[in-house]
């Protein structure tokens, strides 16, 4: 059985604690997209720990971790970050890496890096990890696969053939110095001797599990507004983060994915430029982003302060039926006892006309909020267990979100720890 866990907004809706929550019972955890980007935070009795290329099922011993082919492997990167989870008295986990997932080169993060300052202004607020190139290089078929590092004499010719490309750009474009083939060549021997314990032909493993019965996690990373073909264009990653692309990400067939858990966060928030219908400013936003997650809504990668706004039920049914969610986690609810009253955004004015609809985003940058304010709870709702002992205007809350985004609330998170859940028969 396959269940995906994936983001209904802009990332950072908390999917990294339900993961760890799910892994309890799951054989298997898998993230299929994306690369060292984005974070995932989990608290847990090891301690508290930001994630972002290992999957969230890293701290039991009975899982078996996979970076599946659809993502962007930097190869020290993980190494560093197996490390630090085993310097901290974490068990050393039982990682795989796809024979078929390609390399995160040193060379992408300093693309990365001279795109983002010659665009300036302009920039698309790419958190410099090198993502873009890589996808790039990705689709132009001069990306390196894990398994090309174990033939010398291919890997070796493509170097040169690859340098010769990007040395045009560096030192045309960019006005930089070029790369050494040698010294590129050289890196690569070290990135293949650091994987070559984990390499394995992913699918064909997963075909085996999925034969025996076993459960299996598939991770996603932000949301369905960065995804780049139904977010938010460009203002979006370059990987699909859609539960749909689980299947090629990590080589198994579409229809084995039968549960999509669709993480939905109970306000927004967003990191990096793009358009934010509902989104608040000054002491609002303040207070909302101080008291925000677990310790404020600041960016787990890059520590940037996150853009604050009112939940977006046009955006999130719209994430929602993106992913295909079949249930929705709400998390984050307990951060919104302080407040008396909670604007709900439900439909959008775009040239004077009122829609519930989604819109591309030329017609959402013109797009304004309407807003309907329910009544708040005024008390703090961590350690409530049941969700009948949850105050009457916070189920009123959940319930009015629940209809407008038409799909199940099977779980309310209220509280960043592990057990800090209310499970829902819905
Ligand atoms: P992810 O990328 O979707 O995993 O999200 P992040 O980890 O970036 O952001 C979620 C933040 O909210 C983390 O700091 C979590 O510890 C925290 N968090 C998750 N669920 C809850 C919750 O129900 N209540 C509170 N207060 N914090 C939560």
């Amino acid at each position: 059985m396959v269940r995906a866990i994936v983001g209904a907004n802009w990332g950072d809706e908390g999917k990294g604690k339900i993961t760890d929550m799910l892994a309890r019972e799951s054989d298997i955890i898998i993230r299929f997209q994306g690369g060292s980007n984005a974070g995932h935070t989990i608290i847990n009795n090891y301690g508290k720990f930001a994630l972002h290329l290992l999957p969230s099922g890293v701290f039991y011993d009975h899982t078996t971790s996979i970076i599946g082919n659809g993502v962007a492997l930097n190869i020290p990167y993980l190494m560093n970050e197996i490390q630090s989870l085993v310097d901290r008295g974490v068990p050393r986990p039982r990682i795989l890496v796809s024979d078929r997932a390609q390399i995160l080169m040193p060379y992408h993060v300093l693309f990365d890096t001279y795109e983002e300052a010659r665009l300036a202004g302009k920039s698309f607020g790419s958190t410099k990890s090198g993502i873009a190139p890589f996808y790039s290089d990705k689709y132009a078929k001069i990306g390196f696969q894990v398994s090309e590092l174990f033939d010398e004499e291919t890997l070796a010719e493509k170097v040169e053939r690859v340098c010769t490309l990007k040395n045009v750009m560096l030192e045309h474009l960019y006005h930089q110095p070029p790369i050494d083939p040698a010294e590129l060549l050289e890196t690569l021997h070290q990135y293949r001797d650091m994987v070559a314990p984990y390499v394995c032909d992913v699918s064909a493993y997963l075909h085996e599990a999925l034969k025996e019965g076993r459960t299996i996690l598939l991770e996603g990373q932000l949301g369905s507004l960065k995804d780049p073909d139904h977010g938010i264009y460009p203002m979006v990653t370059s990987s699909s983060t859609l539960a749909a692309y689980g299947a090629i990400g990590a080589g198994i067939p579409p229809y084995e994915i039968r549960d999509i858990i669709t993480v939905v966060k109970a306000y927004s928030s967003a990191v990096g430029a793009g358009a934010f219908v509902s989104e608040i400013f000054g002491d609002e936003a303040d207070e909302l982003r101080r008291r925000g997650g677990d310790g404020g809504e600041f960016g787990a990668t890059t520590g940037r302060p996150r853009r604050m706004g009112w939940f977006d039920a046009v955006a999130t049914r719209y994430g929602c039926r993106i992913q295909g969610a079949t249930e929705v986690a709400l998390t984050v609810l307990d951060v919104l006892g302080y407040l008396d009253e909670l604007p709900v955004c439900v439909g959008y004015e775009v040239d004077g006309e009122v829609t519930k609809d989604f819109p591309t985003t030329v017609k959402l940058e013109k797009a304004k909020p309407v807003y309907v304010k329910l009544p708040g709870w005024k008390c703090e709702i961590r350690g409530i267990r049941r969700y009948e002992e949850l105050p009457e205007n916070c189920r009123n809350y959940i319930e009015f979100i629940e209809k407008e985004i038409g799909v199940p609330i099977t779980m309310v998170s209220n509280g960043p720890g592990r057990d800090e859940i209310i499970y829902r028969n819905v």
